[in-house]
Formats: structure tokens, sequence, C-alpha cells
């Protein structure tokens, strides 16, 4: 299932932007998407490698990660558990996880932070058992990732993403030194106090020049959002027919248009936003809508 990928790079009109383009990630499956798809790639194959069927992973009870496990662990044949943060409660991702057939443990946040312990507790005599840490954080994810800029067309003067753990930030970062190139990679966390991002990054790759992290485009912090980004969201989806998500992608193009605002980057640059999918993820914010 990871052989075959469709993620085309398209142009995205919009004022006052000459060269703006998506890698369109989003695209490359419905439930497996973006990302996660990216991040599960190796580590799937080290699963299959070491004959494991049972995946075990960890998330919030909105995770893409959890949805992406479930629907691709289906489709391996291999059985998936999770262990999701929190009260027990039901909703649209959850729901989704469980059609596809993965187990939920919802777990009280104290005990849920020792993820190792709780692996250990729970499938410590279970062979079968293979752990992923929450959002798929690994080395894995970050070769997965890099092969994003191996996909690239053409040069670019820019790259954005947008960061969570800062796994797919240091793969991008990994497969842009790989190749020397120049450009630029813009970095947005979604969470307040992103500069923890640098750090998650250098364990997998050396810092270079190439790296830019902006810190002001949390919007409150991580799954928080303000009637302004809500408001941006509608205007540009009107505008381009791209859907956003208000959790990730939207903080990364309202950071774009802000930059260009700015002079940081020229509406004549070149510049490739990486659209990295989770658009399921909306459906934890309707009521904001
Ligand atoms: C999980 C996710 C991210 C963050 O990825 P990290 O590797 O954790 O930084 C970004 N965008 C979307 C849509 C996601 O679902």
């Amino acid at each position: 299932m990871f052989e075959k990928i469709y993620s085309p790079v398209q142009k995205l009109e919009l004022n006052p932007f000459n060269n703006l383009f998506v890698k369109r990630d989003d695209l490359i499956d419905p439930y497996i998407s973006g990302n996660k798809w990216r991040k599960l790639k190796y580590i799937l194959l080290s699963a299959q490698k070491e004959h494991k069927s049972h995946l075990i992973t960890f998330g919030g009870a909105y995770s893409n990660h959890l949805v992406s496990t479930a629907a691709a662990a289906s489709r391996c044949g291999l059985k998936s558990t999770a262990f999701v943060r929190g009260e027990p409660v039901k909703n649209e991702m959850l729901m989704l996880c469980s059609l596809f057939g993965m187990k939920l443990i919802f777990i009280d946040r104290e005990s849920y932070k020792n993820k190792k312990h709780l692996f250990e507790k729970y499938f410590g005599d279970d062979d079968q058992a293979f752990f992923i840490d929450e959002g798929g954080a690994s080395l894995e994810a970050t070769i997965g990732c890099a092969e994003i800029i191996d996909e690239l067309p053409e040069h670019y003067d820019h790259i954005f993403c947008a960061a969570g753990t800062g796994t797919t930030a240091a793969g991008l970062l990994k497969g842009i030194q790989n190749q020397n190139l120049k450009t630029k990679l813009h970095i947005i966390p979604v969470l307040k106090g992103g500069s923890f991002i640098r750090d998650e990054i250098e364990r997998y790759t050396p810092l270079s020049k190439h790296l830019h992290l902006h810190l002001d485009y949390h919007f409150g912090g991580y799954a928080k959002t303000t009637s302004e980004l809500i408001e941006f969201i509608k205007l540009f989806t009107a505008k381009t027919g791209l859907l956003i998500d208000p959790v990730y992608t939207a903080k990364m193009f309202y950071s774009i248009i802000d930059l260009q605002k700015q002079g940081v980057i020229g509406s004549n640059d070149k510049i490739l936003a990486i659209h990295t999918g989770g658009l399921l993820g909306m459906l934890g914010m309707k009521d904001k809508f």
C-alpha cells in the first residue's frame, strides 16, 4: 500500500503571490492523510520486518494519527490498539478508528504520560505488539517525510510546514540537507512555546541555516483558535477551493500571507506550502464555523 502515491504540486492563485505552490499530501489518502502517511510508511515496514501484527499507539481524542494508524493497520491486515488520553468520549474521529477495527483504551492524563510503562503493563507479554509513539514520532517517520523533498519537480526559495511534534519538520530539513538545496524551511509550531521544536528537530538531524522557526502563529496554542483564524479559513477556502484545518494548515497559510506583508518573503519568491492533510480534525471544531 505504500508504493503508489498521488501528491501533485499545484499552483495556488492567491493575491499578491505569483509563485505560490502547494504540495497536496492531503490527497494521498482520505484517512491515512498527509504527513501521517509519510510518517507511518517506514514504521509499518519495520513492524512487518519484525513480523509484528499488532500496532499499539497513543493520542488525544481528536488525533489524526489515531485515525491514520487504524486505517493503515486494517489495510495491512494488522490489529491496532490505541491509548486515548483522558475521559472516555465518543466523537467522529474515534468512530472512524473503531470502524477500522482499532481497540480504544481510555487512560487518565497522568498515567498517559508514561507511554512505555503503559505499553509494558498492557502488552508486555504480547510478542505481536509493536510500539508506535504519539503522532508516530520516530526516526522512521523522518525518513518518510524527507521523501517529500525528493519528489519535488523544481527548486523553491521557501518551503512552509506546520509542526506539532517537529518530526515532519526534521524530515523536511534532512531532505533539504541531503540534496544540498538553498531552500529556506519555514516551520510554524501550532503550540504555544514552540521553541522546543528546535531541540526535537536536532534529535534527528543537525540544525542548519535552512531552518526558520516562526513562533507567533499558534493562535493561543494547540487546538486553540480565534475568530480571526476562523474568518481566515472561510475566506481562504472560498477563494482558493482548498480546504485547510484550524489546528495545523490554516496557521501555516496565515503565516505565509503575514510574512509576505511583513516583507520577510517576496510576492515573486517561489514558495511551496506543504499541505499536511488532517482535514478530518476540523470536525473537532465544527461549532466554531
Ligand atoms: C500531525 C500533523 C502535523 C504535525 O506533524 P509533526 O510531525 O507532529 O510536527 C501537521 N499537520 C497535520 C495536518 C497533522 O495532522
